[in-house]
């Protein structure tokens, strides 16, 4: 990541740090800023009078605020960097700072991926038709990647990005327009601050006049959550390297497979480790509830573990026969191999236990 071209707007934390006249603040930095914290933290310290304690613990979006902790300390104000603010409440004052990076790459390269995916959207939504069909029919039609008949009713190009490219969208909207494409920058739901964008766990801006879309950010983390989440072909335009790529469908068939494996090694599964995230953007107290009412249904044990991280070492020597995961969804999609016990999502029980049909297509888990 080219550090350099990346904008950390710290002004109007310094204003409100003044205006405030805090003397301590936390300051909450992605994983892959954490380099440059401590510089920030000399910027912090030299342009005002407060100090600044750096919450070090790891950070993966703004599910995971700084909360009470920090106000036992003493800290008066948190300032976290890199990612906005979400519909939840952390009880402590923050400050959102954006990051934003100056890369603008060329629309050329993803073109000719752009064309041939509104092709198969078309395909998709002629074969749609207005004629009744039977259900066979309906899901030989509308199949979409993750295997659900959900109907199209228009083709759009999806302009999406994560945050830090967020800024470039308007324009990129332009350029693909003259391009030739009918392009809409998607609204989300309340989990999200601005349109287009997305979060590992929210796509809610998903909607059927959208036949395709295209991801300005790097990584597949995010490409990967929006094709189970929408079925939808995805390419990925990436504005560190300028270089374009699709998700292809064979990496979520994989994953698929992957997840349908887990379902299975949960068959004959007795004992349940409910894992209940206490960040406080990944609790979902009610939903670790019902799990634990419906295995009890099925006369089956749950036990809700509650816990700030999940990993291997913190729940693999637990005695139950697998986890089920309310915390943070990507932990059981992209985390699963590290676990020595299968690891599935709520859908995914529901599935095991027959409340689900996994032939009505893969529901990713969504916190809304
Ligand atoms: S994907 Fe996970 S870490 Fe990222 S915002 Fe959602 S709950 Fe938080």
């Amino acid at each position: 990541m080219d550090l350099n071209r990346h904008d950390f707007q710290l002004e109007e934390l310094m204003t409100r740090i003044k205006d405030g006249d805090h003397r301590l603040i936390a300051l909450q930095v992605p994983e892959g800023l954490k380099m440059q914290a401590l510089e920030m933290m000399d910027t912090i310290e030299t342009d005002t009078s407060a100090k600044v304690v750096l919450a070090a613990d790891p950070c993966y979006g703004a599910c995971d605020l700084v909360h009470d902790k920090m106000q036992m300390m003493g800290v008066e104000l948190v300032a976290h960097m890199g990612h906005s603010q979400m519909n939840i409440d952390s009880g402590m004052p923050t400050q959102f700072i954006d990051v934003t990076y100056e890369g603008d790459p060329e629309i050329q390269p993803v073109l000719h991926i752009l064309h041939a995916h509104r092709e198969g959207a078309k395909k998709r939504l002629e074969n749609g038709g207005d004629a009744p069909l039977s259900e066979e029919e309906a899901q030989e039609r509308f199949l979409d990647a993750v295997g659900r008949t959900a109907a199209l009713t228009d083709v759009k190009l999806g302009l999406v990005g994560s945050i830090q490219h967020l800024h470039l969208l308007p324009a990129f909207c332009e350029r693909l327009e003259a391009a030739g494409f009918d392009v809409t920058i998607p609204l989300g739901g309340a989990r999200l601050t601005f349109p287009g964008q997305v979060l590992g766990c929210n796509y809610s801006g998903d909607y059927n006049d959208i036949g395709h879309y295209l991801f300005l950010g790097s990584g597949d983390f995010h490409p990967i959550g929006l094709v189970l989440h929408t079925g939808k072909p995805l390419a990925m335009l990436d504005p560190y390297t300028g270089e374009a790529t699709e998700m292809s469908l064979q990496r979520i068939e994989r994953i698929l497979r992957q997840r349908f494996g887990l379902i299975m090694a949960c068959q004959d599964a007795e004992r349940y480790g409910i894992l209940i995230g206490e960040k406080p953007g990944q609790m979902r107290r009610t939903l670790a509830l019902r799990m634990k009412r419906m295995l009890e249904r099925h006369g089956k044990k749950g036990y809700l573990l509650a816990l700030e991280h999940v990993g291997p070492e913190l729940i693999d020597f637990y005695p139950v026969d697998a986890f089920v995961n309310t915390a943070c969804p990507r932990i059981a999609i992209d985390d699963a191999v590290k676990y020595a016990k299968p690891l599935i999502t709520p859908f995914e029980l529901e599935v095991t236990l027959g409340e689900k049909d996994w032939g009505e297509g893969y529901r990713f888990d969504e916190i809304p």
